[in-house]
């Protein structure tokens, strides 16, 4: 439920709705805005009957239900979009955000190469694994804290704020020392466990779909990290499991506008796993900029034949640069577009 205070409530009345609301079990989330206080009553285990009766207390305007079960990730509770801010970086405030990067760190020097190649082109969030989550035990799992450091210096030397998954909930606290961006994979959107312990972090969340999810699973996801209060999360479609086998996943370009009308949270697409293949990683992220998604996360490596990890999807320094250029070409088609039509 939210609870609209009236614009002259006073102190004592927001804080009398505050106390009632924890009086009978739920959580009070209380925002106050510049012309009107709102104070939203999430959880509870009675089904929000009884927070009608607060509408007789003094100075509430209304008491509005959020019907949907993803309470705080909701346009319903929140009609304005948010803004994550990384460093000087604004993810959602209208910008077209680019985070590339490769798959895996492997070597301080690829790390790096990537990294300049990742500037010059223009990206704002270098991306790069360090806890890999690997679908064969067999495989390389990735540098671990060796590879955090690397990133550390990486933005060290390029200004680049950097993202990186973390896989495991006793891996939090390490990771969130080195990264900018705490990435959940599309494997773990539902370990309630790292959800939960990410909530409780203050970095910027950056929330992939899974492959079997549906979005109203993906924003329940995001809902965990938002009750725990962290607001800060950037949801990615990365392409889902269907009967087509020409590509990796099926992007489910779709999956965009849909969540701009559920929710506030920024939306960014990862074109690399949702195709598997490099070839369609600058048309997808055409149609990225196109649906009004809020970025794109994207893979690149100097020598992709060479990557321990989804060579096959990482674009070459060449075709980024040439991502980037379409990119910037298409912004300012778009923006031309714009000033013709208002
Ligand atoms: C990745 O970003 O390298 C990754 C493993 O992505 P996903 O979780 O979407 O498969
Ligand atoms: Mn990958």
């Amino acid at each position: 439920m939210i609870i609209v205070m009236k614009r002259n409530a006073t102190e004592v009345q927001i804080d009398h709705v505050v106390h009632w609301v924890e009086s009978i079990g739920y959580k009070a989330y209380h925002s106050k805005g510049t012309e009107q206080t709102v104070v939203k009553a999430i959880g509870g285990e009675r089904g929000g009957e009884e927070l009608k009766y607060l509408a007789a207390l003094s100075g509430v305007e209304k008491v509005v239900p959020i019907r949907k079960p993803y309470k705080l990730t909701s346009r319903e509770a929140k009609a304005e979009d948010t803004i994550v801010r990384i460093g000087d970086v604004r993810v959602g405030d209208g910008t077209f955000t680019v985070m590339a990067g490769p798959c895996s760190i492997e070597s301080e020097e690829q790390l790096l190469e990537s990294a300049y190649i990742a500037k010059k082109g223009g990206a704002q969030i270098l991306r790069g694994g360090a806890f890999k989550p690997r679908t064969s035990p067999y495989s390389f799992q990735g540098m671990e804290e060796d590879g955090l450091k690397l990133l550390a210096k990486a933005r060290e030397k390029t200004g680049m704020p950097v993202v990186t998954e973390v896989v495991n909930p006793a891996d939090v606290d390490l990771v969130e020392a080195y990264a900018d961006i705490l990435q959940v994979g599309a494997r773990n959107v539902q370990n309630f466990a790292l959800l939960k312990k990410i909530g409780q972090s203050r970095k910027p969340v950056l929330l992939k779909r899974g492959m079997m999810t549906t979005i109203e699973e993906l924003l329940m996801s995001a809902e965990y990290i938002l009750s725990a209060g962290n607001e800060q999360v950037i949801l990615c479609e990365r392409g889902i499991r269907t009967f087509e086998t020409a590509t990796r996943n099926t992007l489910d370009i779709s999956a965009v506008p849909v969540l701009k009308e559920l929710t506030h949270l920024p939306v960014v697409i990862d074109p690399s796993h949702a195709t598997g293949h490099w070839k369609y990683v600058i048309p997808l992220s055409r149609a990225a900029l196109a649906v009004g998604a809020d970025g794109i996360i994207v893979e690149m490596h100097p020598q992709p034949e060479k990557a321990f990890c989804d060579g096959a999807q990482s674009l070459k320094p060449e075709t980024f640069y040439e991502l980037m250029e379409e990119l910037k070409r298409m912004e300012y088609l778009l923006r031309a577009t714009e000033r013709v039509l208002v």
